[in-house]
């Protein structure tokens, strides 16, 4: 169809003639006339409320593993499954938070990174409340860590294209991981083994990094400190 005030021809649905801006009215017909053109874009659909992404199907195997893993683990060492449901619950509740809220917007590694770190000073400060302080340097913050890292390096498979932008995330939160057991080593209290495996899991992560990644991490450096 031509736009019946500067003549140019039109090829999509518009309501504004993209040359003239004039908007088409129903006096000539022209606007009946664009509404029956091809759209220039497809409609934005709307996911299905059960539709599945990649990071669901990756990140439910990992996680039904893991409480498997752990149900297993203290039935055969203690007997009971009292932490594993509570770990359990733990993976299956951070799942439906970022399932139906932080993965709707960008800036998904940022926003997990932010979260623990968050999360980190939060716990740091609160636990004269425990009563017990060192529970939070054997079992909560390495917990938090070890989830962190599992997340954004899902995350990084999914977004392999262009991992740059994220692998400075995982790099800091790798860093802390390492932290809960050497405060254990400084404070001379007894390992706990989630702190030890936090430690583990950072220190391997730290490593393939920077085997894999070097010098992604390395123009991210130069980038953000102007190295
Ligand atoms: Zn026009």
């Amino acid at each position: 169809m031509k736009c019946p005030h500067c003549k140019v021809e039109i090829a999509c649905r518009c309501t504004v003639c993209p040359l003239c801006h004039v908007p088409f009215n129903n006096s000539e017909g022209a606007l009946d006339a664009a509404k029956r053109l091809p759209r220039a874009f497809p409609p934005k659909g709307k996911a299905p409320f059960l539709a599945t992404s990649r990071f669901d199907k990756i990140y439910l195997a990992v996680a039904a593993n893991l409480a498997v893993l752990s149900f297993l683990l203290e039935f055969l060492i203690t007997g009971r499954i009292k932490a594993s449901v509570l770990i359990a619950a733990l993976l299956f509740y951070i799942y439906f938070s970022i399932r139906f809220t932080i993965q709707h917007t960008g800036y998904f590694s940022q926003k997990v990174t932010a979260q623990t770190l968050a999360l980190t000073l939060i716990i740091f400060f609160a636990r004269r409340l425990m009563p017990r302080p060192m529970f939070v340097f054997e079992y909560l913050l390495p917990s938090l860590y070890i989830l962190a890292m599992l997340i954004i390096s899902i995350f990084i498979l999914i977004k392999h294209k262009y991992p740059q932008h994220y692998l400075m995330n995982l790099l800091s939160i790798a860093a802390l991981g390492l932290t809960p057991m050497l405060i254990l080593i400084i404070t001379k209290n007894c390992f706990y083994i989630l702190s030890v495996y936090a430690a583990i899991s950072a220190g391997i992560v730290i490593l393939a990094l920077f085997l894999f990644a070097w010098k992604n991490i390395r123009r991210e450096f130069i980038r953000l400190f102007h190295l």
